[in-house]
């Protein structure tokens, strides 16, 4: 039995697990990795349950990684069982009402302004699952936190309340989050006044009847108002004629079509007038089978004078003056009085739900101390070696962020910096300078990349640069061996490492730095908050330097970031020539390879992407292993290899150093290529199955080529009929504008990988058009960071809004 905690983290893997199919099974469903995530669900559900069986969760934590999106497909099956089957021990003793304080609540994570003393239970303080049938009344009295379970409220019940649960509503603060997803505004109109097409509810009174009889049993009512006439419409509703018949006063509403000379209302609603009805704005709720939104509605409207107890004010009142009231915004989000209230407790909302994410975020990295950093400012003349020695002359932007990080370094404050910059705007040459500034200062520096391919690629353009100034770099691995990982886990330790590469075999415990001074993340969006943090907290406060090539909106960045220093490496190289984008249907394959065939004569390389690994019966996408070989087919003369993320260290390794070094024409791979990979002499990057992607992974890869002075080209390839995703791609090559459109297309959740599940469950906040609050949630989050003090109340409800797990980080 594990209780409600152990429902909640269940609840938190199902939502995973959908986000993870979602996305293909490409271990992303979760930032940070899916199996990192199912590793944080085992260790939870072992707490929750010390001697539970947790053997197939387990397996599949420790695989995952290493499966084929086919495999994993199948162990997310395995997965979904596995919850169903807890779910049923569960039920099978009486499920405990729930409570709104049993609520996870993270402890650890204390930030500034939180005393560290719990206020809330831990799991073991929780009442045990089981209790015995109708014991609800008599806990109910003895409880010290009345339980607000929506079956007692009027109106509900038990059959309510399990409906209720099925769309996620357990307590009465569910009921004030479960936002309307519109309204309808029921004030009463003149006929004269109405327009086609808008929503409008009208008085008046049955004047005539009539069913027409096609394939369907059209009512229709004629309505009177002073004279004039409306028909209200419906569709085999014939019980309307009888329960108004003509004499009685209603008041219709719905949809207003003016196409003749008699308006029509599409009705959604009728009344007799005089009724209690609701007039003004009113909520529609999205409804399931069973439950009407006028049921949702009457249940909501029940609640409303709990605001002021459930929604304190926490800003204080010079901040406070602002915006309305915070549990006035709660109330008039659902029954608004007027448009322009309703406007302004979306704002409230929007603020402080923004906030909280904001705070949220930067209180993970409370624990990290920012003071007594080291001061690195001796590595001059290391650096400007480095520079001379370069085969090209630095961008103002690079030269100007490396001065930014270069400041951060020489201050004992610490460096949290996020350099975003988009691809193939030399990021590593930063990040390089960085690096050797913190060895000539006599410490080490490390920098941590997502994939095996890309740290080794780090590794041997660092060796390059490095080796000739007396550097020893060093390269760890997930995949070494035993006593290869052991040789250079001693060569870190006693610090003959100056240079550290590697993947998140970095931040494993058995790691220990000599001196780590720099702690460099690149790709950061391929890690989650937590890893990032991690190996920050190896060496003394080393300073911190994050690289990403996802360009983020500012107001994302603001609210994900918002931890963090930013630099903008916003200028590419000279030279670059913009990348050829075109999409291409199936007709096209024929003529594309024959341009293929072109550019690998006058010397060129090729990349092809596929989306999966191996052909399934379900899933109709091309497979990387048989587009490999029809290739092959195609080209018998040309060296073509296969590239994907279930091949060993090794084997990646020498196939990208023979791709990079010229060996082989056409590199056929999964998304393995995706971030950071640099051969400037490939200049074609054929994506198949492109709807298959993310717009920002598009960029990403096509991202790949287009590095060098020779013009390159991007085909993407799809049968879909219509794609905005791939059109915006085609029009153009600035990242922020495509990661802008994504923000458009998608919403900030599936921008980030974590729509069902993690860090942007923002319920009203959109991010793409409520900059200016963000903005404004930014300033104050600045503030309450600052003084925290001057803001416990902040912090207190802060707990209460974003638990550890909603914001997916474990
Ligand atoms: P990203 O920002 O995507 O990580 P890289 O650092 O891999 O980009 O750089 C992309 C390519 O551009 C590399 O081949 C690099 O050597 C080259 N490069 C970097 N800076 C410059 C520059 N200032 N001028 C010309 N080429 C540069
Ligand atoms: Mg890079």
């Amino acid at each position: 039995m594990i209780g409600n905690q152990g429902k909640i983290v269940l609840n938190h893997l199902q939502r995973a697990i959908a986000a993870e199919e979602k996305q293909g099974c490409c271990n992303t469903g979760v930032i940070g990795g899916f199996h990192l995530f199912l590793k944080g669900i085992l260790s939870r559900l072992e707490q929750l349950e010390k001697d539970g069986d947790f053997n197939v969760l387990k397996d599949i934590t420790n695989h995952y990684k290493d499966w084929s999106p086919l495999q994993r497909r199948q162990a997310l099956a395995h997965l979904r069982r596995f919850i169903e089957e807890h779910e049923e021990l569960e039920a099978q003793g009486q499920a405990p009402p729930v409570y709104d304080s049993l609520k996870p609540v993270n402890l650890e994570y204390g930030g500034p302004g939180i005393s560290k003393q719990p206020q809330q239970p831990k799991p073991s303080d929780i009442p045990p699952a089981s209790e015995p049938p109708g014991s609800d009344k008599k806990e109910r009295l003895t409880r010290p936190t009345p339980p607000r379970s929506l079956q007692f409220l009027k109106g509900v019940g038990p059959e309510r309340a399990k409906l209720l649960a099925q769309i996620g509503l357990h307590t009465v603060k569910d009921l004030f989050f479960y936002f309307p997803r519109r309204y309808e505004d029921r004030s009463l109109r003149r006929i004269g006044e109405l327009k086609d097409g808008e929503f409008a509810s009208v008085a008046g009174k049955v004047v005539a009847g009539q069913i027409a009889r096609g394939k369907m049993k059209v009512v229709k009512l004629s309505i009177e108002q002073d004279g004039r006439l409306v028909y209200g419409v419906w569709f085999n509703q014939t019980y309307i004629l009888k329960q108004f018949p003509v004499g009685t006063p209603v008041i219709v509403t719905g949809k207003v079509r003016w196409q003749q000379r008699v308006p029509e209302i599409q009705a959604t609603d009728i009344q007799k007038a005089g009724a209690a009805q609701p007039a003004g704005i009113v909520p529609v709720y999205s409804e399931t089978a069973r439950l009407s939104s006028k049921v949702i509605r009457s249940i909501v409207q029940g609640v409303l004078d709990q605001a002021p107890e459930l929604f304190p004010e926490f800003l204080p009142p010079e901040e406070g003056k602002r915006w309305v009231l915070r549990a006035q915004a709660y109330q008039e989000i659902h029954f608004p009085r007027s448009l322009h209230s309703l406007g302004q407790a979306r704002e409230r909302l929007v603020f402080e739900e923004v906030l909280f994410l904001q705070l949220a975020v930067a209180r993970l990295r409370a624990g990290v101390q920012r003071e007594n950093s080291p001061q690195l400012k001796g590595g001059e003349s290391l650096v400007q070696k480095f520079f001379a020695n370069l085969p090209f002359e630095l961008t103002h932007a690079q030269k100007r962020v490396i001065e930014e990080i270069f400041r951060d370094m020489a201050n004992t404050q610490g460096m949290a910096r996020l350099v975003q910059g988009d691809v193939g705007s030399g990021k590593t040459a930063v990040a390089m300078a960085a690096l050797l500034m913190a060895v000539g200062s006599g410490y080490q520096g490390a920098m941590m990349a997502p994939t095996e391919i890309l740290a080794l690629q780090h590794y041997q353009s660092l060796e390059a640069a490095f080796n000739p100034l007396g550097l020893h770099v060093v390269c760890l691995l997930g995949s070494q061996t035993k006593s290869e990982r052991d040789k250079i886990l001693a060569e870190i330790a006693y610090g003959k490492a100056h240079v550290i590469v590697g993947t998140h075999a970095l931040i494993q415990e058995s790691v220990q730095f000599h001196s780590l001074g720099l702690a460099i993340t690149d790709e950061q969006h391929r890690f989650g908050v937590k890893q990032r943090t991690s190996l920050q907290t190896k060496g003394e406060n080393p300073h911190v330097l994050v690289l990403t090539a996802t360009p983020i909106p500012r107001t994302l960045a603001l609210t994900l970031y918002g931890d963090l220093q930013l630099s903008a490496l916003d200028e590419m190289p000279q030279g670059r020539k913009p990348i050829m984008t075109r999409k291409l249907t199936e007709r096209g394959r024929s003529s594309l390879e024959k341009f293929m065939e072109e550019q690998m004569e006058k010397g060129r390389q090729i990349y092809v992407v596929c989306p999966l690994v191996e052909e399934s019966e379900n899933v109709d996408l091309i497979s990387a292993t048989e587009r490999f070989e029809s290739l092959q087919e195609r080209f018998p003369n040309r060296r073509i290899s296969l590239l994907h993320g279930r091949m060993k260290g090794v084997q990646k390794e020498e196939i990208m150093a023979a791709f990079q070094k010229g060996e082989v024409d056409i590199l056929v791979s999964t998304t393995v290529v995706e971030v950071g990979v640099n051969v400037p002499n490939a200049t074609v990057m054929v994506i198949e199955g492109a709807e298959r992607f993310g717009l920002a992974q598009l960029h990403q890869l096509r991202g790949r080529v287009g590095r060098g002075g020779e013009q390159s080209y991007c085909f993407l390839l799809s049968d879909a009929k219509s794609s905005r995703r791939l059109d915006v791609l085609c029009e153009t090559q600035d990242g922020f504008k495509i990661a802008e459109e994504d923000l458009k297309i998608r919403g900030a959740g599936e921008l980030l990988g974590t729509r069902q599940h993690g860090i942007m469950e923002l319920r009203l906040a959109d991010l793409s058009r409520d900059g200016r609050l963000v903005e404004q949630a930014y300033q104050l989050a600045q503030k309450v960071l600052a003084h925290p003090d001057s803001y416990p109340r902040v912090w207190q409800e802060c707990d209460q809004f974003f638990s550890l797990e909603d914001i997916g980080l474990h």
